[in-house]
């Protein structure tokens, strides 16, 4: 079935997060270069035409729709193996402003010394998306690579995104410059050193553990091995805590994931925190990870998921009902549905937000339209993360300094964002004791 002919059954309500209102039955907008014809159907859930829409953009343009994978998206159908080929799924043009702030930024100046001085944990931050322009230029010539550009400036320059299909490619160009256990150690070493700079006591380092194993062909044991090894140096020179989560890419499919997560099991378990899937969720409604993670939980070893980043408050639910998730990074299109804030809610479940990831993968089109303020009002936990902070020319320090700006915090609501970090946290207790005593008189 070709694109052009195709009328898929969808949607009664927008996910307003993702799709403003004023775009229903404007194609042109939506989906450029595919001219797909949305049908509005009574029957269709909150966060369908999102989720279809997330699944046209993934499509190569001229090439054709599998029509019953739209319906099994759209709710409707039976589950097909057929999948369309991975591809990253929201088609954004606009250049991303790095310092872009909200129209109704307070004038009261970021206290950013205080804010440094609060004990905070990290928990939704990337190993392989912390390397630095100038680490990057050392990892190509360690290893006799080409680099993207020759110079941090250049470098800077090819960390910038039109969306996040340039987002993955330019991520999993770094992942292939990551060749030996010293490159692991050396990142690894040198983001806790940051991230103790910025006052942090705490980080749950992502790792894109599918990424090396699946697609890399390399082995686990070296990598963690190394990983743990720069943690080592960083701890012990710095006394910052720190523990892994493996990540699987579900692009991947469920069953290479499994297969490369047993390798990840076989290995030394003592500093897994816990195993996370990270974006996009195409094969989510086509794959069932859930055997994976109830694999982990065998193993005493909790979940953790993306969802909701790009996609709609469907994937929340889904991440917490079928992989058991005890924190969902990024989570911001939660707000879409009055049930899953609940479930949320309810269950104490926290989104590690990244405001500044949001604005450079035009998750959200601006400070105002990002659901932070709405999301604190209602309840939900929050943690700030950096997500890839030198892809996305940020810090952790800043990703606060955009909470201050855009949701007009004052530093009770920055003692709060670092408390709600500390209480979500994997780490021990008796450390959580120590640093929220440390948040006492904040
Ligand atoms: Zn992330």
């Amino acid at each position: 079935m070709q694109h052009r002919a195709a009328a898929v059954g969808v949607v009664g309500v927008v996910d307003q997060q993702l799709l403003p209102p004023a775009t229903v039955g404007d194609d042109a907008d939506l989906f450029p270069g595919l001219g797909v014809e949305l049908v509005p159907d009574a029957d269709a859930r909150q966060g369908d035409l999102a989720d279809v829409g997330h699944l046209l953009c993934s499509s190569r343009p001229g090439a054709p729709i599998d029509v019953d994978v739209v319906n099994v998206v759209a709710g409707h159908g039976v589950p097909t193996a057929d999948r369309p080929e991975h591809a990253p799924r929201r088609c954004c043009p606009r250049p991303y402003d790095p310092n872009m702030t909200s129209s109704q930024s307070p004038t009261r100046p970021f206290p950013l010394e205080e804010v440094r001085a609060l004990p905070k944990a990290e928990l939704h931050v990337h190993l392989e998306g912390t390397v630095d322009p100038a680490t990057l230029l050392d990892l190509a010539a360690r290893h006799g690579a080409e680099p993207p550009a020759d110079t941090v400036e250049g470098v800077q320059d090819w960390y910038r995104f039109d969306g996040f299909p340039m987002f993955l490619e330019r991520y999993f160009a770094v992942l292939e410059l990551l060749r030996d256990p010293e490159d692991f150690a050396t990142i690894a070493e040198r983001y806790l050193d940051t991230a103790h700079a910025q006052g942090v006591v705490h980080v749950e380092l992502h790792v894109s553990a599918t990424g090396h194993i699946a697609e890399g062909g390399k082995a686990w044991a070296p990598i963690h091995d190394g990983i743990v090894e720069g943690c080592q140096r960083a701890a012990d020179r710095t006394g910052i805590s720190w523990g892994l989560i493996p990540d699987m890419s579900p692009h991947l499919g469920a069953a290479v994931c499994a297969d490369a997560m047993e390798e990840v099991f076989a290995h030394d378990l003592t500093h897994l925190l816990a195993v996370g899937m990270g974006g996009p969720t195409d094969t989510w409604r086509t794959d069932d990870f859930s055997p994976i993670f109830r694999r982990a939980e065998s193993l005493g070893i909790p979940a953790v998921s993306h969802a909701a980043e790009h996609g709609s408050a469907w994937e929340i639910r889904h991440a917490v009902e079928q992989f058991g998730a005890r924190r969902i990074q990024h989570g911001i299109g939660v707000m879409a549905d009055p049930d899953v804030v609940a479930l949320l809610v309810e269950r104490g479940i926290p989104c590690d937000v990244a405001p500044g990831s949001n604005l450079a993968l035009h998750a959200v089109d601006s400070p105002e339209a990002h659901p932070l303020r709405r999301m604190l009002d209602a309840g939900i936990a929050v943690t700030l993360g950096s997500d890839d902070p030198p892809l996305f020319q940020t810090t952790l320090l800043e990703e606060y300094q955009r909470a201050w700006e855009w949701c007009d915090l004052d530093m009770d609501g920055m003692a709060a964002l670092a408390r709600s970090s500390i209480e979500h946290s994997l780490a021990s207790d008796a450390d959580k004791s120590t640093w929220l005593g440390g948040l006492a008189g904040a």
